[in-house]
C-alpha cells in the first residue's frame, strides 16, 4: 500500500527525534512492503522564520491532503517575546482546529525495564502499568462561554461554562470504545455526576454508546476518586474517557506516574482516520543539537499513527516490541539512564530500534 505522511518536524529537537522516527517508517516500508510518501512542511518557530507566521496555509494544505501527519515539537526561547497568536505555540492549536481534531489520545506505559523511574512504589507497579487516556479536546469549559461580571456594590466575579452537546460526547465517545477494542477491552469514564449537569449528560451518552461495544466493560468513576486511584492503583485502567478539563489534568498525571517524559507519545484523531501525532515533551532547547534526546516518544508517536491512521496494526505492535526489546538489552539515553545501562545518543537509539524491526517480527 501507499500512504503519503506529512512530517513537521518543528524546532529544537523536534527535528532531531523526528528524523530517528522518520527512519522507523523507512524500516516499516522495507518490512512490510509498504510505501510512505513523505511531505515535509514547517511549523512553530521555523515556520515564523521563513514564512512570517506559525502554521503556513501551506502547511495545512498539505496535511489535509496526506494520511496521516508526523509532528516533532514546537517553540523556542527565540520566539518567547512574540504575541501570544504570533508564537510556535499558536501553530500547534492552529493545526489541530485546522484539521478538526477533536480526540486526544495518551498512553501511559511503564515498562518493565524503566519501573526504577516511576515515583510509584515497587508494589503499586509490579503488574506493569498501560493506560491509555482519552481526552475531548475542543469541548466543555476551555471553550464555554466566559465573563466577568462587574456590577455596583458587588465584588468583582468571573465565570467559564462546562457545556457540551451530546453530540460531542458521542464521538469521543466513540473514539474510546474503537480504541479499547484494540486494548484489553475496559473503558473508564470520568466525570463528575454527582455534582454537574454536563456530567450527568456525558453519563448518559456513554451509557448510550456502550451499547454498540457489548465487548467493552464500562465502568464509571468520579474523578476525585479517579485522581486517587491513578496513584493508588494505576493497573486497574485500560482506557480512561473523559472531558477536555479533567483530561488535561489526568492526562499529566498519568503521564507523570511513568517518570519519563522523553518516552511518552500521543495522538490528535478527528472524525476521519486523519490524525497528528507528536511526542507530547515540547522542544527541549537546552538539550536541542546534542545527539541527547531521547527519539523513542517520537518513535512511538509513529506507532500510533499505523494503529489509528494506517490501520498497520502488526506495524504498530513491531514497533513497540523493538523499543521494549531494546530498553531490555540495557539501552538508555540520557533521561532515563540509571546505574549499569548503556548510555546512547538520539541517533544511536534510532539505529538500534530499527535494527530490531529488521531482526523482529
Ligand atoms: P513546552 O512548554 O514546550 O512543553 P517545556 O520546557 O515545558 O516545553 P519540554 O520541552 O518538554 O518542556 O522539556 C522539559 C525538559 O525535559 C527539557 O528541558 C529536557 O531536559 C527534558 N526533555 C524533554 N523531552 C526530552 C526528550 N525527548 N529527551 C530527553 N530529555 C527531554
Amino acid at each position: 500500500m501507499k500512504y503519503d505522511i506529512a512530517v513537521l518536524p518543528g524546532d529544537g529537537i523536534g527535528p532531531e527525534v523526528t528524523a530517528q522516527a522518520v527512519e522507523i517508517l523507512k524500516a516499516v516500508g522495507r518490512k512490510f512492503g509498504h510505501e510512505f510518501v513523505l511531505h515535509q512542511g514547517k511549523i512553530g518557530g521555523c515556520a515564523i522564520d521563513a514564512c512570517g507566521e506559525p502554521l503556513p496555509a501551506a502547511t495545512l494544505e498539505l496535511c489535509k491532503k496526506c494520511d496521516a501527519v508526523l509532528l516533532g515539537a514546537v517553540g523556542g526561547p527565540k520566539w518567547d517575546s512574540l504575541p501570544g497568536n504570533m508564537r510556535p505555540e499558536a501553530g500547534l492549536l492552529g493545526i489541530r482546529a485546522g484539521l478538526e481534531l477533536f480526540a486526544n489520545l495518551r498512553p501511559a506505559v511503564i515498562y518493565n525495564a524503566l519501573k526504577s523511574a516511576s515515583p510509584l512504589r515497587g508494589d503499586i507497579i509490579k503488574d506493569g502499568i498501560d493506560i491509555l487516556v482519552v481526552r475531548e479536546l475542543t469541548g466543555g469549559m476551555y471553550f464555554g462561554h466566559k465573563g466577568r461580571l462587574r456590577q455596583e456594590g458587588m465584588p468583582e466575579a468571573a465565570f467559564d461554562t462546562e457545556t457540551y452537546s451530546a453530540e460531542e460526547v458521542e464521538r469521543i465517545a466513540r473514539v474510546a470504545f474503537e480504541a479499547a477494542m484494540k486494548r484489553s477491552r475496559r473503558v473508564t469514564s470520568v466525570d463528575k455526576a454527582n455534582v454537574l449537569e454536563s456530567s450527568r449528560l456525558w453519563r448518559e451518552v456513554v451509557v448510550r454508546i456502550a451499547r454498540d461495544y457489548p465487548r467493552v466493560e464500562l465502568n464509571h468513576m468520579y474523578v476525585d476518586n479517579a485522581a486517587m486511584q491513578l496513584v493508588r492503583n494505576p493497573a486497574q485502567f485500560d482506557v480512561i474517557l473523559t472531558s477536555n478539563m479533567f483530561g488535561d489534568i489526568l492526562s499529566d498525571e498519568a503521564s507523570m506516574i511513568t517518570g519519563s517524559i522523553g518516552m511518552l507519545p500521543s495522538a490528535s484523531l478527528g472524525s476521519g482516520k486523519l490524525g497528528l501525532y507528536e511526542p507530547i515533551h515540547g522542544s527541549a532547547p537546552d538539550i536541542a543539537g546534542q545527539d541527547k534526546a531521547n527519539p523513542i516518544a517520537a518513535i512511538l508517536s509513529l506507532g500510533m499513527m499505523m494503529k489509528y491512521s494506517l490501520e498497520l496494526d502488526q506495524a504498530a505492535d513491531l514497533i513497540e516490541r523493538a523499543v521494549k526489546n531494546v530498553l531490555d538489552r540495557g539501552y538508555r539515553t540520557g533521561d532515563i539512564m540509571s546505574e549499569g545501562a548503556r548510555l546512547t545518543g538520539t541517533r544511536e537509539m534510532g539505529r538500534l530500534i530499527g535494527e530490531e524491526i529488521e531482526k523482529i517480527g
